[in-house]
């Protein structure tokens, strides 16, 4: 006898006593596979797609909460820290730049009148950094650079066009104006004025030799160089309402050693890379969010949670299952990169800061948008394979009954878009798993938890178990099939 759906048994609890005996209590669906947990699964991807992580944007104090969230995790596993200085962190500086508001220009005369430059018409910032009150010195081409009292002289370049103007400053030795206190060129024609704000460079990896307060350059119209050069100039007063962040992120990074078994023997000085990147993009701006269905505020988060807290939960729930079963023949690395949205930078660097030597690196297994079953992949727990066309991976996949298919949408080249890609282009096999199947919510605020799946994130993850012991256990040595190696690409 069938009851109706709303009486479910708990509600009537005398009467089903009395009907039936009661059926052995049932595991929630997922939890059918006993050795990955749907609920911390779950747990894992609601804390780091919260509207408190703000989108997970690189830089944030959101996204550096999120990496000790991580390195708090790998740690209660008992895995081994494989970050700087024996910690689970791997840290490296962004550059964050920040226009405020519209830079200024003031051209004072020297009976104290003031004309302000227009932004864009007048001049433009080539090379944005402090503000400050100058007083102009004049150079062509033909002079070599004045010695330069004090620490407010604008130098103009007169005569240099912009490529000119760096070859005779590389040419004097201060390369960009270096240790300059403002440089001034001219453009061949006036501008346009604007009330845009100069676009901010994209935050980027600060180098060893970064500045943090760089020569500023403006470019300024010939119809003002009369006015600059024609002796009634007293001094620039310069207002650039720009500001320049070092702003630290991490990679967070485990490890567990490789079975050693006899000195010198076995595969426990190779390493596998398992990765997935934690970073998102961030709050939408303001003025491009689209008012609440219900009328309420717009949501300006992007959650990310297939893109890719998905991902992260499926490496740290592979993490802990590792740490629980112990030593594998390989060693296993567990890389959480920071940075993926900004150019696959963290992983970049960890390349250049590998826990493990790249030469015993065997190959990078990457997971990236696993929230959601893809048909193309056969559904719920099913996972496609990146590069499948340049390995020997796939198939010896298949070949030890793990089914997982070919990445079904080669015209994305998403071999090419995810944190394996620079494993690749050091000679390393690096593929990534994923069942994103080309949804409406990616990279916008709709990634949000609600629309996962986390049965099929469980069995998602229990596959991509298999797939790294397969390769942990030394059963499979991924190998580059005849022209499958992408180029190497300059650093
Ligand atoms: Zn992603």
């Amino acid at each position: 006898m069938n009851l109706p759906a709303h009486l479910s048994l708990s509600v009537l609890p005398s009467l089903s006593f009395a009907l039936v005996a009661p059926p052995p209590p049932q595991e929630p669906a997922r939890e059918q596979n006993p050795e990955i947990s749907a609920v911390e699964l779950e747990s894992h991807v609601r804390f780091l797609a919260s509207d408190e992580l703000r989108g997970r944007r690189t830089g944030s104090e959101e996204l550096n909460r999120a990496a000790r969230y991580l390195a708090r995790e790998f740690e209660s596993y008992g895995l081994e820290p494989a970050g700087d200085e024996g910690s689970y962190l791997q840290e490296m500086f962004f550059v964050v730049e920040t226009w405020e508001a519209l830079p200024e220009v003031d051209l004072v005369s020297g009976d104290g009148e003031i004309r302000s430059a227009v932004y864009g018409q007048d001049f433009r910032v080539r090379q944005p950094g402090g503000d400050g009150s100058f007083e102009l010195i004049v150079v062509t081409e033909d002079d070599a650079l004045p010695e330069l009292q004090g620490d407010s002289i604008a130098l103009c370049l007169d005569g240099m066009s912009t490529s000119k103007a760096r070859r005779w400053l590389e040419a004097q030795g201060v390369p960009l104006g270096i240790g300059l206190d403002l440089l001034v060129t001219f453009t061949r024609k006036p501008g346009k004025s604007t009330t845009k704000l100069p676009r901010a460079g994209r935050p980027r990896l600060a180098q060893e030799d970064f500045d943090p307060s760089p020569t500023p350059w403006i470019e300024v119209s010939p119809a003002l160089r009369d006015f600059l050069l024609g002796g009634e100039l007293k001094r620039i007063d310069l207002r650039l309402h720009h500001s320049r962040e070092l702003l630290p992120t991490y990679n967070v990074i485990a490890r567990l050693p490789g079975r050693v078994a006899e000195p010198g023997k076995g595969l426990a000085d190779e390493a596998i890379v398992v990765s997935a990147h934690y970073d998102h993009i961030g709050v939408m701006a303001a003025e491009r969010g689209e008012p609440a269905a219900d009328g309420g505020e717009p949501d300006l988060i992007y959650n990310g949670a297939d893109d890719d807290a998905s991902g992260v939960a499926c490496v740290l729930e592979i993490a802990q299952k590792f740490a629980s079963l112990g030593p594998q023949e390989r060693e296993l690395l567990f890389l959480l990169a920071t940075a993926e949205e900004l150019g696959i930078i963290g992983t970049s660097f960890y390349l250049d800061h590998p826990s493990t030597p790249l030469e015993n690196t065997v190959a990078n297994l990457n997971f990236e948008m696993v929230g959601r079953p893809d048909e193309k992949a056969g559904g719920v727990g099913k996972l496609w394979l990146s590069g499948h066309e340049r390995t020997s991976l796939m198939k010896t996949y298949q070949a030890n009954g793990l089914d997982i298919v070919a990445d079904p949408y080669p015209e994305q080249n998403f071999f090419s878009r995810s944190d394996n890609i620079v494993f690749c282009r050091r000679g390393i096999v690096g593929q990534t798993f994923s069942s994103y199947n080309l949804h409406q919510d990616y990279h916008r605020v709709s990634d949000e938890v609600e629309t996962l799946d986390f049965e099929h994130l469980q069995g998602a993850t229990a596959a991509g178990l298999e797939a790294v012991r397969l390769v942990a256990d030394g059963t499979i040595t991924p190998e580059w099939l005849e022209g499958g190696q992408p180029a190497a690409r300059g650093r």
